[in-house]
């Protein structure tokens, strides 16, 4: 019987194919991979581990609690970071910050939070990273770790998880919320049905914290949908094993970082060095595809340029046509949406759940938001403005000026 986790299923909502190297074939991946934002989350959560150990010990009689200073915490951090460089593991570099910007990053994250969660009045911690082993109801098992549990004084099961990313998850986003509830279906089979349980999401780079009370409804409806994930799961494994045949490849914002993409068929071209007749008369045309894609965007900036300055010119001239030899501008104007205060969308954005961070917000990015139906005009009427778009269109001029 298989122990189904949560990355296991979401490895296999991602691409089934995905799941099947890794789940099913056990490819082995080259090299063990990390990057420094990985290794930022790793130590994070072995530095709150061990301040939270030191401050509600398991063996009080041997270890009397007591709380770190963060001058110790941060030696500790710092202790660790070296120990993890020093492990041979090969670290994706990125262009975007340096090594040293990641470990700052994480002893602001230490300082913020440890300086915010001094008060230990309200509550103790029952158990830091606590493997969760439970069975679903239709008999599939299931894992997962709670970084953290506490109790609070009157009965209330809080389960606690760290998050280490710049971005906050975008309101449609749910698998923080699914991961942490779905634990409290496994707590109430230990501490009781009745038991009161919160879910507790601390977002270090932002200071934030999101808390909910994990309802009945939503658990009983959650869990029927993770019996529905593993037991679809369940038969396609037995498929594959029978039959072998291949599951299904899905392209997703994730396929740049998988590490199964040297075997994946979408993939294949990056990798092969050893072409066939056809795709050796194919490949010549990816040169030639990027090269005029380039062209195009050259020259839509100088058209864009070119029609800025006419566009000017004509306005100061207080024209609506501009005629030369054979070919007439007609000048009009439209009307669109526009945010004038790019701070304040950038705030809106980021109140709705809807900014990705590190990145900047753009007109496009809006209008692609407003698309897809995750944003409603109406709701941002406030800092929106309708503006004028002058469109300039060149056309024959039928009416040449008359000889003499
Ligand atoms: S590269 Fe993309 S499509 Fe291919 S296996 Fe990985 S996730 Fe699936």
């Amino acid at each position: 019987m298989t122990t189904y986790s949560f990355s296991q299923v979401s490895t296999y909502l991602q691409c089934p194919r995905k799941y099947q190297f890794s789940y099913l074939d056990r490819l082995k991946v080259k090299e063990f991979e990390t990057s420094y934002e990985l290794l930022l989350w790793s130590l994070i959560h072995q530095t709150l581990e061990r301040w939270y150990q030191q401050i509600f010990p398991q063996d009080s009689f041997l270890f009397p609690p007591k709380v770190p200073t963060f001058s110790e915490t941060l030696d500790y951090y710092t202790h660790h970071r070296e120990k993890l460089l020093r492990e041979s593991w090969v670290i994706r570099e990125t262009a975007d910050y340096l090594p040293e910007d990641i470990y700052h990053r994480g002893e602001q994250y230490l300082r913020n939070y440890l300086s915010q969660h001094a008060d230990f009045s309200s509550f103790s911690s029952l158990e830091t990273e606590k493997m969760m082993l439970f069975t679903l109801p239709n008999g599939q098992s299931f894992k997962g770790i709670i970084d953290r549990l506490d109790i609070l004084k009157d009965g209330t099961l809080i389960i606690n998880d760290y998050k280490t990313g710049k971005k906050l998850p975008t309101a449609s986003d749910t698998s923080y919320i699914n991961q942490l509830s779905l634990y409290a279906y496994a707590l109430r089979q230990q501490y009781g049905a009745e038991t009161t349980i919160k879910a507790r999401l601390y977002y270090l780079h932002f200071g934030l914290q999101d808390e909910w009370e994990i309802q009945d409804d939503f658990l009983n409806a959650l869990v029927a949908e993770y019996e529905s994930y593993t037991s679809e799961i369940e038969l396609t494994r037995t498929s594959y094993l029978q039959t072998k045949t291949l599951l299904p490849t899905k392209e997703n914002a994730f396929c740049s970082y998988c590490e199964y993409q040297s075997s994946c068929p979408l993939w294949k071209w990056s990798y092969n060095s050893d072409f066939s007749a056809d795709e050796q008369v194919v490949l010549p045309l990816i040169d030639e595809y990027s090269s005029l894609t380039k062209q195009i965007w050259t020259h839509k900036k100088q058209l864009e340029y070119h029609k800025n300055l006419l566009i000017d010119y004509m306005h100061s001239q207080q024209l609506s046509s501009f005629v030369s030899g054979d070919i007439i501008l007609k000048l009009s104007k439209r009307t669109g949406i526009d945010f004038p205060d790019i701070p304040r969308l950038e705030a809106f954005l980021h109140e709705h759940l809807l900014r990705e961070q590190g990145s900047s917000v753009t007109r496009f990015k809006v209008a692609s938001l407003i698309r897809e139906g995750k944003l409603d005009p109406k709701d941002c009427r406030d800092i929106l403005e309708n503006n004028p778009y002058p469109s300039l269109t060149p056309a024959n001029n039928k009416r040449k000026p008359t000889e003499e």
